[in-house]
Formats: structure tokens, sequence, C-alpha cells
């Protein structure tokens, strides 16, 4: 009898551990593939989106799409998980599996932060993106901040591309001059991982006149003065908050028990939870990476590896690396990338590309193979 194998969200790992479970495995497993969404989106199309740059039904795939031998897709929402009988439940009906992996992503925290609801906007979800859509062409002056309201959160490097591609936007509109942009993170320079990609941020920031505020989260707004709060007790004006949302694991997964100050943990090289037959990847995770989509995607490739020597019953595979190449756009169509390796070495080490279009035509190449890997036969 083959191997049932039930995949617990469709993101970037959920969708690189279907297709190589497929590719290799499509004779010996069942795979259920489950997500309440009906089509996936690049994180990154949300600039796309806040932009104008693109539609949001060109950037969509849709999961009725996949052609992957031995994979099911079900549109359906998750509700309940008992990791310790690996058995699902959702709002149609429920699974039992023989390996259960959780890729549920993660999920934002608006109202942890007093007055953003009120008083912010976001481009994390693709709700805010849309929002800002309609809002940005009629904001033509004043102080915009994007701000970082709690770690961990999503892709270290967006809040800084958010604000580039700002920058460029308002030049581009002519209304530039009028407007002041400050980025505020947690750490002392825009991405620790690297010191050169940090400073190619930099150089642009102070070219273009965007304020970098380090060493600093926003705990709060007050919607009626327009000032944001910040963690060392001082504030700063705005007429227009970008916020980075406070992150948590899914309602679903806390309720399950696999959740340990805040997300699930795992073994750094095969990704197993503690319970038997439990991995998990991605952003779901505590795994000692940062929340990104390549990442999550490496983690999905090493539980393929790991899972398809099990169950061949032969081979050791190579443990999860914790790296993958993370791009960064600059404005003016460039694109920059850090080829990021967290766990492969003695200290985490993030090596440069600077900005080009030949990166950006390599970031777009990356969409596309993807989309053809996951989702084409
Ligand atoms: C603005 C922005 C820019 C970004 N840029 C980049 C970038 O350039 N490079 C990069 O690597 N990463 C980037 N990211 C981050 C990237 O999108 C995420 O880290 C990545 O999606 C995580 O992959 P994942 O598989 O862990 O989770 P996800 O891709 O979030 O997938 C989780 C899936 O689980 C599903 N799900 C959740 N709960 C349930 C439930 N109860 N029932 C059923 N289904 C459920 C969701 O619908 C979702 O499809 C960016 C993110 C943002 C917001």
């Amino acid at each position: 009898m083959s191997t049932h194998i039930v995949i617990l969200g469709a993101g970037f790992g959920g969708l690189e551990l279907s297709s190589r479970l497929s590719s290799a495995l499509a004779d010996d497993v069942r795979v259920t593939l489950i997500d309440k969404n009906e089509a996936f989106v690049f994180g990154f199309s949300k600039f796309d989106l806040m932009f104008g740059r693109e539609g949001l039904e060109e950037m969509r795939s849709y999961y009725r799409d996949i052609i992957k031998p031995g994979v099911e897709f079900r549109r359906e929402l998750v509700v309940s998980i008992d990791p310790g009988a690996r058995a699902v439940e959702t709002d149609r009906g429920t699974y039992e599996a023989d390996i259960l992996v959780v890729a549920l992503g993660a999920d934002y925290n608006f109202s942890a932060t007093p007055g953003f609801v009120e008083s912010g906007q976001e481009f994390y979800s693709i709700d805010g993106a849309l929002r800002l859509r309609e809002l940005l062409p009629s904001f033509t002056s004043g102080a915009v901040i994007i701000g970082v309201l709690g770690e961990p959160f999503k892709c270290p490097p967006a809040p800084s591309e958010a604000a580039m591609l700002l920058d460029e936007w308002l030049t581009s509109r002519d209304v530039r001059s009028a407007v002041q942009i400050s980025v505020v993170l947690p750490w002392d320079m825009p991405i620790p991982v690297s010191a050169s990609a940090s400073q190619a941020i930099l150089d642009r920031f102070a070219e273009r006149s965007i304020t970098f505020v380090p060493d600093q989260v926003v705990t709060g707004l007050d919607p009626a003065k327009k000032v944001a709060l910040l963690r060392d007790g001082t504030h700063l004006a705005y007429d227009l908050f970008l916020g980075v949302p406070v992150h948590r694991v899914p309602a679903v997964v806390e309720a399950s028990g696999l959740a340990v100050d805040g997300w699930i943990p795992v073994d750094r090289g095969n990704l197993a939870t503690r319970f038997r037959d439990v991995y998990a990847i991605g952003d779901v995770t505590s795994a000692p990476v940062p929340k990104a989509g390549m990442f999550a995607e490496s983690a999905g490739r090493a539980v393929a590896e790991h899972l398809i020597a099990q169950i061949r019953d032969g081979g050791s595979p190579a443990p999860f690396d914790g790296a993958a190449a993370c791009y960064i756009e600059f404005g003016d169509h460039k694109v920059g990338r850090v080829d990021a390796d967290f766990l492969t070495g003695p200290s985490p080490t993030g090596p440069f590309t600077a900005p080009s279009l030949e990166t950006a035509q390599e970031k777009k190449a990356y969409a596309a193979t993807r989309r053809q890997r996951w989702f084409g036969g």
C-alpha cells in the first residue's frame, strides 16, 4: 500500500515538497496537498500590486492547474491538527496521514500594535497591497514611515525594498520632493547577514534622502496625534504609516500544541518536529533561518530528499543547508542578490551581487521556473 503524505499549506514550502515527491515517488506515495486559497502568489508580487505594476489576476497561479502524478490538491480550510495521531480536520473532511508536513506559513496579528488597525497601512497582505494601490495616488506630500512592528517578520529586506520602490514611484509622479521617507528597523543595518548588501542599501538611502532609523521597533501609533511610538520611548510623526505587522503562527497551529514559544521547533537537519512522522517547513517554524520563501523552498527540498531516502530505504540525504538566494529590489528596475547561507559554516554568510538589470531578469526567471516546476506536468 502506498504511503499517504498529507501536506498542509501550498506556499513555497508545500509546493516544492509536493513537486519533488511527485517526480521521485509518484508510484510509491499518495500526496494530499491542502490549502484554503485557490491560487498561489509570490510574496514579492505584493510590490507589483501596491505600485500598480501588475494586476492580481496576472500574478495568480491556480492550484487547479497543478498536474503532478500522485498529488491531489484540495481547497479546504484546516480547522484542527492532532500531531500525535497525524490526523487533520478540515471544513470538508478528515485525513489520516502516514507522514504529515505542516507548511502553513505565518499569519499577521494586526491588533497586537495599538493604533495600527485605526491608523496604519500595510503591504504584507494582498488586501493591504490592494488598499495601498488605491490610496497612494492621492498621497502627494508629507511624512511616510515604513516601520517594523515586531520580530520575527518575513523577508528582512522587504521594508527597505518598499522604501526604495516608493521613492522611485513618487519620483515618477513628480511629488518626491514633498515627501519624507523613513525606515524603522530593529537592527543596526538593513540586512544583518550581509554587510555589503546593507551598505549598498544605505548608499541608496543616502543618495535618495531616505532616513534610516536603526535599532528600533514601532510599539504603537497615536492616531489622533499621528505619531509612531518607538521602543526607546521617542516618537516620529507620520502622515502615512506603512507597518510590517506582528507575525504569529496560524491559529490552527497554535491550538494543535505543535508550537513552542510561538513557532514550531524542528530538527535543523531534517525539519522533523517532536511528533513522530510529523515535519514542519517554512515560516511556521523556528528553524534558525529568516522567514522567506526561498528558505521555505530549500526546507521543502530537504524534507523531500529525507522522505525519498526513507521510503526507498536507501541513501543518506544531505541535511537542510539553510542556504538561499535572496533578491532585493533597489528601484530603477534593478535587483541585487544576497546568497545567504545560515547553516553550513560556523556563522551565517551573505555575499552580495550588486543591483543590475541582469539580476532583475534572473529574478523573473526564478519565478518562471518555480511556476513551471510546481504547477506544470
Ligand atoms: C512584501 C513581501 C515581499 C517578500 N519578498 C520575498 C522575496 O523577495 N524572497 C523570498 O524568498 N521571500 C519573500 N517574501 C516572504 C515569502 O513570501 C514567505 O516567506 C513565504 O511565502 C513563506 O513560505 P511558506 O511556504 O512557509 O508559507 P506561505 O507561502 O505563506 O504558504 C502557507 C500556505 O498555507 C495556507 N494556509 C494557512 N492557514 C491555512 C489553513 N488554516 N487551512 C488551509 N491553508 C492554510 C495559506 O493559504 C498559504 O498558501 C516576501 C513577503 C512579503 C510579504
